[in-house]
């Protein structure tokens, strides 16, 4: 197929470019290079024929319609957004103007082309669970932060776009992911970059809350099985069944790095609690069953050894992320609320 990606110069964007090449699909990444972008993640398959590139914001519309039109695609997979819950509390302007105006764009170029759109979203939208239940399909919406209101309209556009204009429209809710090329300001680099260079963990509160993580290229692998065989108007909930409170997952990245990485003192002396993220959601967790009853689709990576793997790759891959240290907000405690 002939896959137009927004986003593809993001975490797990490039995962999707990069795996749908080597799937031997064709390839348009759309995307405008925002502060999360680093083309590098793609660099192993820019030279391929099978790659194009489209330096364009999603929020201008003309613009989106002619790239649209220029390369005829079969199907978006609409993964550009702002991502990055604690900025959307500092600054959720462009969480709106990106996550809904840019979303209403990609629905229209797709209406006017003719193509299927899969809308990535993630488990966000569903609120924050108590310390028992999962999010299954037909949870309610409730947002609670900028960045998963955004997203949660961007969802509702999708599917209203599906229903009014009969748009082949897929739309799916993920779970947070991790892996190799993540930026540094998510959970996981943060903590193996600060543990690096010596420098206090912080974990928000009393690192109680609780996430269910999922390896990048699994999500990208699920994303292309759902574009292939899942059913339109319909969504999908991906999980990777690995539930883990953030201080277990702080310690246990602590724990990897003492042993792949060896310092004078248990990377753990560094671990420091810091006043919370304002409505921190508690506990999300991902009912997989439709996927993988209806799609057979489980993840293959379990966290221990996804972590170990994801840990590695940063004592590897040092150039590629401290050339992103020094970009806006990067080291900085964002997301108190306190600016505007
Ligand atoms: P990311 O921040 O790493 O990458 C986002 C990409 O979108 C960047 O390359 C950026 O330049 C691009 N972009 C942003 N605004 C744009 C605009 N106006 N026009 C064109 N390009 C623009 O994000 P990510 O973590 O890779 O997330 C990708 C998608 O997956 C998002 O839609 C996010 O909501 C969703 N998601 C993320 C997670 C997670 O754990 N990271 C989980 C579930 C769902």
């Amino acid at each position: 197929m002939k896959l137009l990606v927004t986003g593809g110069a993001g975490f797990i964007g490039s995962a999707v470019v990069r795996l749908a090449i080597a799937r031997g699909h064709e390839v348009v990444n759309v995307d405008c290079l925002t502060y999360a972008a680093c083309l590098d993640n793609v660099s192993s398959v820019a030279d391929s024929a099978a790659y194009r590139f489209e330096q364009m914001d999603i929020r201008d519309g003309a613009a989106l319609a002619a790239v649209f039109k220029r390369h005829q695609p079969d199907a978006v997979l609409h993964l550009a957004a702002e991502s990055h819950v604690d900025r959307s509390i500092d600054g959720p302007e462009t969480f709106l103007t990106t996550n809904i105006l840019g979303t209403f764009n990609v629905l229209e170029a797709a209406r006017t082309q003719g193509c299927t759109v899969l809308h990535v979203s993630t488990d966000e939208v569903f609120g924050s669970l108590g310390a028992t239940g999962l999010f299954t399909e037909t949870s309610p919406y409730d947002p609670r932060s900028p960045y998963s209101a955004s997203k949660a309209a961007s969802d509702h556009l999708a599917r209203a776009w599906h229903t009014t204009y009969d748009l082949p429209v897929i739309v799916t809710n993920c779970s947070n992911n991790y892996g190799p090329y993540q930026f540094p300001e998510k959970l996981i680099p943060t903590v193996i970059l600060n543990a690096l260079a010596g420098r206090p963990i912080p974990v928000y509160g009393t690192g109680a809350n609780v996430r269910d993580w999922l390896h990048v290229e699994d999500h990208a692998d699920a994303l292309l099985c759902v574009l292939e065989t899942g059913q339109i108007g319909q969504s999908y909930n991906i999980g990777g069944e690995n539930e883990v409170a953030n201080i277990d997952l702080v310690r246990m990245i602590c724990g990897q790095l003492d042993d792949l990485h060896p310092s004078d003192a248990p990377y753990g002396d560094l671990i420091t609690f810091v006043e919370d993220r304002p409505g921190h959601d508690m506990r999300y967790a991902i009912d997989p069953t439709r996927i993988r009853d209806d799609l057979g689709w489980r993840p293959s990576v379990q966290i221990t050894q996804g972590v170990r793997q994801t840990v590695q790759w940063y004592l590897d891959h040092r150039s590629w992320w401290e050339a992103l240290l020094e970009r806006d907000g990067v080291g900085v405690r964002l997301g108190r609320g306190t600016t505007r």
